[in-house]
């Protein structure tokens, strides 16, 4: 791209998600230069090595000076510190945004700290993996998958519309949405998912008269499908349980009476009930696969080769 879209954008955190940006940028062209920064010296150290920024700083305020775009791309609970120690260097002007997978604790930890004379846009990529770490990103994470921005009321649209362009850049579809709608939606979509799959992993490795290894074995009949989700990175998914527990747990409320239904049609010998929902479950499926946010493919495309036991 001959038009750079930022003449500098900083990345606070370096791990998947902050990874995948700087490639992606990179890739593209998209802006002047990226500085970052992460909290241990082993991460700065590898993102230079792979070189998916171009300058690394040894504290977030000192990346984010003469930046144009800052994206906080770390936990969740440590955006509001973040936010603390950045303010006093921000460019007036800048746009300051953020990846994190909740929006309404974070934007009251963050924003009380921010400058009137910066940009302060939330977001969210609805796109990453059970991978973690500076190694983990690839620069296609993000293609065809949704950005949600959450401006806060009073936001200048023209700045709106500049991070708009840049996940649109990066690949992503955007999408505007009220604060706390992202979190509901997401709530249903990633957070309950995810606390369903660490809940069943943890019951079947509690199981005594299941060994482990017979758990481990016999797990491609479905129990595999929720490990992937439940090796998913223990900070990010404490923090975000912590940070959307309203909506987490009204959500939890009515999954557990719909549980306690299913239970009811089992004991009842209620199969039309259980029919009925079953069907209902793969229409779901079938409008993923139409929005393309899924493959097609039978067992999600997985390879059947030959596996050694
Ligand atoms: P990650 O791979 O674990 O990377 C987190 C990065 O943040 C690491 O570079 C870490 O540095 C850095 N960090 C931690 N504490 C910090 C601090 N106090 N100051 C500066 N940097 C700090 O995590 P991720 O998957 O990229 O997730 C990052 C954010 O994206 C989270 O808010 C998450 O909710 C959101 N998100 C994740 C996904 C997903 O699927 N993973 C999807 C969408 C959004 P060290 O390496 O030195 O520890």
């Amino acid at each position: 791209m001959s038009e750079k879209l930022f003449k500098k954008v900083s990345l606070i955190g370096l791990g998947l998600i902050g990874s995948s940006l700087g490639l992606v940028m990179h890739q593209r062209g998209l802006v002047g230069h990226i500085s970052g920064f992460a909290r241990s010296k082993a991460t700065r150290d590898k993102a230079m090595e792979i070189g998916f920024i171009d300058s690394v700083c040894e504290t977030a305020a000192e990346s984010v000076k003469d930046a144009d775009l800052v994206i906080v791309c770390a936990p969740v609970g440590v955006m509001g510190d973040i936010a603390r120690e950045i303010a006093p260097e921000l460019k007036p002007g800048a746009i300051i945004t953020d990846v994190g997978s909740v929006k309404s604790a974070i934007i009251e930890a963050m924003a009380p700290h921010l400058p009137d004379n910066v940009h302060f846009i939330p977001g969210h990529p609805i796109a990453g993996s059970e991978k973690s770490g500076p190694e983990s990103g690839y620069a296609e994470l993000f293609i065809n998958r949704w950005t949600i921005l959450t401006p806060p009321d009073g936001s200048d649209s023209v700045q709106v519309e500049r991070l708009e362009q840049f996940w649109q850049a990066c690949g992503a579809n955007v999408e505007i949405m009220d604060v706390e709608h992202h979190d509901m939606v997401l709530g249903i979509t990633s957070h309950l998912p995810h606390l369903i799959a660490y809940s069943i992993v943890s019951t079947a490795s509690d199981l005594e008269a299941v060994t482990r290894s017979e758990v481990i074995k016999f797990s491609a009949g479905g129990f595999r499908d929720f490990t992937r989700i439940a090796a998913s990175d223990p900070t990010m998914w404490r923090d975000v349980f912590l940070n959307n527990r309203e909506a987490v747990l009204d959500l939890l409320g009515r999954f557990t009476e719909d549980l306690a239904a299913l239970q009811r049609a089992i004991r009842w010998k209620d199969g039309d009930a259980l029919f009925d929902l079953f069907t209902k479950s793969r229409d779901i499926r079938s409008g993923i696969i139409e929005a393309g946010q899924d493959t097609a493919a039978p067992d999600f495309g997985r390879a059947h080769i030959e596996v050694d036991e």
